[in-house]
């Protein structure tokens, strides 16, 4: 609990509030009587004082301990016991504020001891020299109050921690068990007979007093007694002496004669204690003394009557006997005296004299003797002068004697000659005095401090046997809880339980011993689990070990395979490669003879021939176009092969292409005797957008199929566009495919029977490039077949429909402008001739050159409009011609260029747009094509 910041409430009551209850309490506690007698402070009220300190700062201990203290300043107790116990809870604020719990019992306790008790030895040796055993009594009365007032606040001050909601920062630093169990058994223990014995011994206290008190009680009373027939004694023999003067007097002896001189020498005799005696006649002269030269002494001084004293006077006027108070002798002597005396009487009983003795106070001194040591007597006359005063009361004779009161808490004591004294006192029946019996004090208190300084002795003592009992019932959980605690540091699971080695107690806490067994038993749990995971790791690791040898020569093995097959897919490539540059060579150098077959057939037919020239010339014309088929099927299936066919997307009317391809083989069927029958679906729409030459080779391919494996019948063709498919079927009523070579036809080089090629021709290529080139538009290819009646081959393309605009003749060439001049590059002289014929024969005009660089030369005298170039020639080829030709600065280096060449390859297209060709036309070429080509770049249209 800290006041110092925003403090929490404990039980809901503020932390101010609870400044001002521990403050109540501690004053309270002050206020109560000290319970016992002693010289120490006995007080309690400082254990919420030192509570305030452990928890706050000196600003709010100062003013609670003030108002805590008031209550011993009203009971006045010893000022420097007080500043002593304020002093503590002051060094607990001051050194132990914020310690561990048993550091601030340790400095808290320590400090104020070392400063408290040679403080109070030197206060009480100057207080009660000689008196060791007062001293170190009310020494350890003090410095108990300060222990228990420290104990108390200190476990208020825990007991406060525990219920107290707390900040981490505020955490009372850990204690060891058996730390708590010794300090606190042993404290509660000490509190708790510290408060046996403070009311033991306050109770034994009362009782040593009530029995002292009652012992004097009855002593006063004996002395009384005594002093009343002593007294009285002596009175009666004045009285009796008086009576016989009177007699003797009546019979006529003379008052100072020898009867009388004889009588008081008889009562000096008789009762030695009386000083002197007197015998004064009417008129108070004394007319005998005893001894009788003290009566020439009086006279000497002038007192020969003593009419003017109390002891003549009453008896004379009274006729009785009479005692006087306590007064100093005069004449006869002067001591301090009490006069007795008594009238002589004449027959008529009329005083005529009086006999007097004079008592010395010495004679009360055998009274005082008769007392136990430590009981002084006292008597007082009815003027309470000293009569009688034992020497130790220190009392002049015949001084007024008024013992002062002694103040609070100590009834039935008196103060006389500033010391402390138990008295009682009892009045003497005969005569106006009192006796007291006087005893002194501190001679009580030493008794009863031996008392407890045995009472304190074993305190202390039972508060060691507290901490040993403590600490050995701490050990009893302590020991142990470390040994439970040491062991589970220890502890790992891979290693074995260590057999316990040191010595179990005989005695243990069931709990604890329990708890320790638990622990052991799931020690072993934990190593028998450890130990199992051990072996499966260990299996485990037996396993991974196989398993990397085995992966190891998997991957040896994976390796091997990769490299072979690395090394067959290299070798395959490279045939792959081999065999495309070995196509690519052979279509190449097959065109080039076959353009000049077919360019002069071509030239031939449309010169005027006879017929039989001319039909030998188309027969040859015929040949060389299915030779360029087959080449061009070759081709395909290669480039199909490698992947490198690509498909162009163009707007086409698939009415349009497919009538050509009718148009083409209705010749060729109705030649067979077949029907033939095209079906055009009215949803076919005007435009698609594809590739219509890659259209036209399919349905080609069928068309060629069906007439071919026919031979009797019809061949029909439908053609129909729903959901965005074009869809052809061409049947025919031929051989038909046997059910087993269904599949088999669509592979290359595959025919379905071996005899077809001997009846039928045919390479085996046609299906296996129609699905190729099917597949490469996404779409899909199906046969219907029956063998001996007839076969259907369907094929779906998807294609878009779109708007068409193309119009104009397509087997008509374009035509040319008049003055059109056009650059042939070719190195070949057929070739060139092919071209020039078909040029010249529209009146174009032409320039030859036969290679790149003359070509470059042409171009630096003439103007072209269009220069066609043939790509492999000697000297400079037809790439780097063009690129030369780019490279000019003037107009001429726009020139359109369109490469003339037999190299048909995707790629060779591309190298000569790279070299910066317009346009591409591979040989052979016809003239719709080569006319056409050139008109779109003449014209302006330069759309490769
Ligand atoms: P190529 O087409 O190369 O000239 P080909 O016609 O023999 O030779 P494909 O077109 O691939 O080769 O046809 C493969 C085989 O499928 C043919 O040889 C033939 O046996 C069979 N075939 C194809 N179409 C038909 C058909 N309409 N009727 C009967 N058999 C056919
Ligand atoms: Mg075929």
């Amino acid at each position: 609990m800290t006041l110092s910041a925003t403090p929490p409430r404990l039980f809901g009551i503020r932390p101010v509030l609870w400044l001002l209850l521990l403050t109540a309490l501690g004053a309270a506690l002050n206020s109560l009587p000290a319970g016992f007698e002693s010289q120490g402070l006995v007080a309690f009220g400082f254990a919420p004082a030192v509570c305030i300190a452990l928890a706050g700062r000196l600003r709010y201990l100062l003013p609670a301990l003030v108002i805590i203290s008031l209550p011993l300043v009203w009971r006045a107790a010893p000022l420097l016991d007080v500043l002593g116990l304020i002093g503590l809870p002051i060094l607990v604020s001051l050194f132990c504020f914020r310690k561990p719990v048993f550091s601030q019992l340790r400095t808290g306790m320590g400090l104020w001891s070392l400063l408290l008790i040679p403080m109070l030895l030197v206060q009480y040796y100057l207080q009660f020299p000689g008196q060791p055993v007062t001293m170190v009594t009310a020494i350890m009365v003090t410095w108990l109050s300060g222990a228990f007032a420290f104990l108390l606040g200190h476990f208020l001050y825990i007991g406060f921690h525990l219920y107290l909601p707390h900040e981490p920062s505020e955490r009372l630093p850990g204690i060891r068990t058996q730390t708590l169990f010794s300090y606190f058994f042993a404290g509660t223990f000490f509190m708790t007979l510290l408060l046996v014995i403070y009311f033991y011994v306050g109770a034994f206290q009362a009782q040593l007093m009530g029995r002292l008190t009652q012992y004097m009680d009855q002593r006063t009373l004996v002395l009384s007694q005594q002093l009343d027939t002593f007294l009285s004694a002596h009175h009666d023999a004045i009285v009796a002496t008086a009576a016989n003067l009177s007699t003797a007097y009546q019979l006529g002896e003379p008052l100072a004669g020898p009867f009388s001189q004889q009588a008081l020498a008889s009562l000096a005799n008789n009762k030695p204690q009386y000083l002197t005696f007197l015998v004064a006649e009417e008129n108070g002269a004394i007319v005998l003394a005893y001894p009788q030269k003290l009566l020439e002494k009086a006279r000497q001084a002038g007192v020969v009557n003593v009419s003017g004293r109390g002891y003549f006077q009453q008896p004379m006027a009274t006729g009785m006997p009479f005692v006087s108070d306590a007064f100093m002798g005069q004449g006869f002597g002067n001591d301090p005296i009490v006069a007795q005396s008594a009238p002589i009487l004449d027959s008529t009983g009329k005083p005529v004299g009086i006999v007097e003795g004079s008592l010395s106070m010495d004679a009360f001194a055998d009274f005082n003797e008769q007392n136990m040591p430590g009981f002084y007597l006292l008597i007082e006359d009815s003027q309470q002068n000293v009569v009688f005063a034992a020497s130790a009361l220190n009392l002049a004779l015949l001084s007024r004697h008024n013992p002062a009161p002694c103040g609070k808490g100590c009834a039935q004591r008196v103060i006389v000659s500033n010391k402390e004294w138990v008295a009682r006192r009892a009045e003497i029946e005969s005569v106006p005095w009192k006796v007291s019996l006087y005893y002194d004090y501190a001679r009580f208190e030493g008794i009863i401090s031996n008392y407890l300084l045995i009472a304190l002795g074993v305190l202390m003592l039972l508060a060691l046997v507290g901490v040993a009992v403590g600490t050995m019932v701490a050990k009893l959980v302590d020991t142990p809880l470390r040994r439970l605690i040491r062991d589970i540091a220890a502890f790992h699971p891979g290693q074995p339980v260590a057999a316990a080695q040191e010595k179990v107690h005989a005695v243990q806490l069931s709990e604890i011993a329990a708890l320790e067994e638990e622990f052991k038993g799931l020690q072993l749990r934990l190593n028998q689990a450890f130990q199992a995971l051990d072996d499966a790791g260990q299996e485990q690791q037996r396993l991974n070990t196989q398993l990397g040898v085995l992966n190891e020569s998997l991957e040896a093995r994976i390796e091997e395979k990769t490299h072979s097959l690395q090394a067959a897919l290299r070798s395959a490539e490279d045939a792959s490669v081999a065999k495309t540059q070995f196509l690519a060579t052979m279509s190449h150098e097959i065109r080039t003879p076959m353009n000049g077959i077919i360019g002069t057939c071509e030239n031939l037919l449309s010169e005027q021939l006879d017929q039989p020239v001319a039909y030998r010339v188309g027969v040859i014309a015929q040949s060389a176009n299915n030779l360029l088929l087959i080449l061009n099927s070759i081709l395909d299936w290669s480039k199909i092969e490698a992947g490198k066919m690509t498909v162009e997307q163009q707007t086409l009317s698939p009415r349009t292409v497919i009538e050509a391809c009718c148009q083409l083989h209705r010749q060729s069927a109705t030649r067979k005797g077949l029907h033939f029958e095209l079906q055009l679906d009215d949803s076919l729409p005007v435009g698609i957008v594809s590739d219509g030459g890659k259209i036209s080779q399919i349905v080609n391919n069928l068309l060629s199929n069906a007439i071919k494996f026919t031979d009797s019948g019809s061949i029909s063709l439908t053609a129909s566009y729903e959901s965005e498919v074009l869809r052809i079927s061409v049947t025919d009523t031929g051989i038909g495919i046997p059910q087993t070579k269904q599949q088999a036809v669509f592979g290359h080089f595959e025919q379905a029977d071996a005899s077809t090629t001997r009846l039928y021709g045919g390479t085996g290529l046609g299906l296996a490039i129609t699905r190729g080139l099917v597949e490469l538009m996404h779409g899909a290819v199906h046969l219907q077949s029956e063998e001996g009646r007839g076969t259907t081959f369907t094929v779906t393309l998807p294609c878009k429909e779109a708007e068409l605009t193309m119009s104009g003749d397509a087997d008509k060439h374009s035509v040319l402008p008049e003055g059109t001049t056009v650059l042939v590059v070719e190195d070949n002289d057929i070739n060139a001739e092919i071209v020039l014929d078909m040029l010249r024969s529209e009146d174009v005009r032409c320039v030859r050159t036969s290679n790149g660089q003359q070509a470059l030369d042409a171009l630096e005298r003439n103007h072209f409009d269009v220069i066609l170039m043939d790509c492999q020639m000697p000297v400079m080829d037809g790439f780097a011609a063009a690129q030369a030709i780019r490279q000019r600065g003037d107009t001429r280096a726009g020139v359109p260029i369109i490469a003339l060449t037999a190299n048909a390859f995707s790629e060779d297209q591309q190298a000569c747009l790279a070299a910066g060709m317009n346009s591409h036309l591979s040989k052979p070429v016809t003239k719709v094509r080569l006319f056409n080509t050139i008109a779109r770049f003449i014209n302006g249209n330069t759309d490769v």
